[in-house]
């Protein structure tokens, strides 16, 4: 395969049947999304939400992009601002993951650490903090754009339904901005009004109802109600605790030889709960948003 540039690796990520055994001969599948170049579902987000920032004109030339993220956009954003030579900055709270803030700088972003106990909200203030007074700045600000998903809506489930090319009876996914849930549970009801869509949240995110607090399992989890949410309809939501969650990322690369994040572990703790209550010959759909490589220095593996 020849290609001219990095960008023309993101998506068409392979869909793995996980071949676990299910009492009810259901199947399980997951989108392998650390196959995207920057190494994660949010290389989706980056292209796509830079290309409707460019197409509406509110990115030109010499605009500073300037993105609150806990990483995996960061890189996602980095890696389209700088096919564009858009100069970059992102506002990251301090807890996340030390190899994704190594890759947004690598890719040439500059990054700003925002104090962990304020959270993600802590990094929303200080971007649009910077972008007020920083001229000719937009922030394309994943939390509330609607391309956000709308990426996912136009390439991620179009995908999935091509690569199952069988009903799918489940949909379970995370949500961090909620823009990966929303745009592929939108998509896959038009296809099919059937299909359940089950979001997965650690324990300390608040959307079963539980008080906010510090989670282990990174990614996903929101401390407010993501407004994409007001567009589908959701049948279940299942909270997992980051036990659950690291004992699947740990079986993942024991059994199957896949190095997966812990909101894919969480991804897979879920799918095989929800498994049981299907009716036989069930096909769920999951995510597996990242690699464990970037988070190796976390010690997930011991
Ligand atoms: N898993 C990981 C590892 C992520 O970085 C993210 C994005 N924060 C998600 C899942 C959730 O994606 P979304 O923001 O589309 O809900």
């Amino acid at each position: 395969m020849l290609i001219k540039s990095v960008s023309q690796l993101i998506g068409h990520t392979p869909l793995i049947d996980l071949q676990i055994t299910i009492p009810n001969n259901s199947h399980i599948y997951a989108k392998l999304e650390m196959f995207n170049p920057g190494g994660s579902v949010k290389d989706r987000l980056g292209q796509f939400m830079i290309q409707a920032g460019i197409d509406s004109g509110k990115i030109t030339a010499d605009t500073t992009i300037i993105e609150p993220t806990a990483g995996n956009t960061g890189i996602g954003i980095a890696l389209a601002t700088q096919q564009h030579h858009l100069p970059t900055i992102l506002v990251v709270p301090e807890k996340f993951s030390f190899e994704k803030q190594q890759l947004m700088k690598a890719l040439g972003a500059r990054l700003i650490n925002t104090p962990s106990e304020l959270g993600i909200k802590g990094a929303i203030k200080k971007a649009n903090e910077i972008a007020a007074a920083t001229d000719n700045s937009y922030v394309p600000m994943q939390f509330k754009n609607p391309a956000n998903p709308a990426a996912y809506y136009h390439t991620l489930a179009p995908e999935l339904i091509v690569d199952l090319d069988e009903p799918i009876t489940a949909f379970i996914a995370g949500a961090g901005s909620g823009g990966t849930f929303a745009g592929v549970t939108k998509y896959l009801k038009e296809q099919d009004p059937t299909t359940k869509a089950i979001v997965v949240e650690p324990e300390g995110s608040i959307l079963n109802g539980g008080p906010a607090h510090p989670h282990r399992t990174e990614g996903i989890g929101v401390e407010f109600v993501p407004p994409f949410f007001k567009d589908i309809t959701i049948d279940q939501t299942l909270t997992i605790s980051d036990a659950d969650a690291f004992k699947q990322v740990k079986a993942l690369a024991r059994t199957q030889g896949l190095f997966v994040g812990s909101s894919s572990g969480a991804a897979l703790a879920a799918s095989l709960k929800v498994a049981e209550t299907l009716p036989p010959n069930s096909n769920i759909v999951t995510i597996f948003p990242d690699s464990s490589e970037r988070y190796l220095s976390e010690n997930i593996y011991d």
